[in-house]
């Protein structure tokens, strides 16, 4: 499904943030499956959306979208040499849609760092190298076949001109996520190859205090990793924060100068990254919001709460919430003309609240 990778040295507090992800309580009764696997953690998409629709329909329980992260535990310099990163560690990483790298900038002196020194931008060259070299070496393979299949006219030029000019921002040391642009990669011939680096990357900052409070050195540690996103937290203070109820929680980190926990941050930022929205359904029983892709279609949308609802699509009641809310209530909105009916190819909004009718 649509899991984000954790990687990362060691000793950088992995185990730490995930911990923190997997004792996530409130979510493991509703979404069972991040007790199953034991190296899934799940978070919820903060959505005050919810709340509201809730009242207006007399939901008796709230479900958000989540984002969930699997932990991608075994990576460390010299990795892709000789016998190779190892089979699982690959597999879990290419199954995951985007990648999650944690860096240590907290200074411990108990925290032994695996190079001596906590240096954020040479752990974060020694993962990439490794993600990079593994790159390199699938690459170097498909060469000969697709060099093959262009001479026998099976497949254009252009897609073996696509793999080299990826190749070529490889051996200068960069990622594919943070070249497309720069280099204009035409990402469609390269999909096939399942590289590692042409995932979407963020970097989860591990920092104490110090570095919470210091927009400045935020910012600095911010345009090492440009054009990837970046999130700041402090990954022991999060593994604290979901031993607390809410409000204790919220009073600890107002405590520590943050207006959103680190996890929250982690589900918002990585929503993003993987180019995700959410719409909305309500009734008495839930007021839920469903994970789509930006650019999906009804029926699509549809597919996400059963498989039936999208083979039987007819159409679909949809109301966008901003006029929900000035409307007041469902009677109101339509006789407003708020609401619409909206067949196969209406493309979805973030914050429609849908109703699908569909034949089984
Ligand atoms: P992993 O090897 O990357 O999974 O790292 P761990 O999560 O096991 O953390 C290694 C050590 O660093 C543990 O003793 C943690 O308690 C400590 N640690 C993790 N995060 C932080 C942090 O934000 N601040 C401090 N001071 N220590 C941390």
């Amino acid at each position: 499904a649509l899991t984000i990778g954790i990687v990362g040295l060691p000793n950088v507090g992995k185990s730490t943030l995930f911990n923190a992800l997997t004792r996530n309580n409130v979510l493991a009764a509703n979404y069972p499956f991040a007790t199953i696997e034991p190296n899934v953690g799940v978070v919820s998409l903060p959505d005050p959306r919810l709340a509201q629709l809730a009242e207006i329909f007399g939901s008796q329980r709230l479900l958000p979208a989540v984002v969930s992260f699997v932990d991608i535990a075994g990576i460390v310099k010299g990795a892709s040499e000789g016998e190779g990163l190892g089979n699982k560690f690959l597999a879990n990483i290419r199954e995951a849609e985007a990648i999650a790298q944690v860096i240590r900038v907290f200074d411990d002196p108990d925290v032994v760092h695996v190079d001596g020194k906590v240096d954020p931008s040479s752990d974060m060259e020694t993962i990439n190298t490794e993600l990079i070299l593994a790159d390199m070496q699938t690459i170097e393979k498909a060469i000969p076949r697709v060099e093959k299949a262009v001479k026998l006219k099976q497949r254009e030029a252009a897609e073996l001109n696509a793999i080299k000019a990826a190749q070529a921002v490889l051996e200068r040391g960069d990622t594919i996520f943070s070249s497309i642009k720069s280099d204009k990669l035409e990402m469609e011939h390269l999909k096939e190859l399942g590289l590692l680096t042409a995932k979407p990357f963020i970097y989860v900052f591990n920092v104490d205090d110090a570095v919470l409070g210091n927009p400045e050195r935020q910012e600095e540690l911010r345009a090492l990793v440009a054009p990837a996103d970046a999130i700041f937290l402090d990954a022991k203070l999060e593994s604290d924060l979901v031993e607390l109820d809410e409000d204790e929680a919220r009073e600890m980190l107002e405590m520590s100068g943050q207006e959103e926990s680190g996890l929250d941050q982690l589900a918002r930022v990585g929503f993003h990254t993987l180019g995700l929205q959410t719409y909305l359904t309500a009734g008495p029983k839930e007021a839920r919001a469903w994970t789509i892709h930006q650019g999906d279609t009804a029926p699509q949308a549809a597919g996400v709460i059963h498989t039936d609802f999208q083979r039987g699509f007819i159409k679909a009641e949809v109301v966008h919430f901003d006029d929900l809310m000035e409307a007041g209530s469902m009677h109101e909105a339509k006789a407003k003309g708020k609401v619409r009916i909206e067949g196969k190819e209406y493309v979805m909004h973030d914050g429609d609240v849908v109703e699908f009718r569909f034949n089984v």
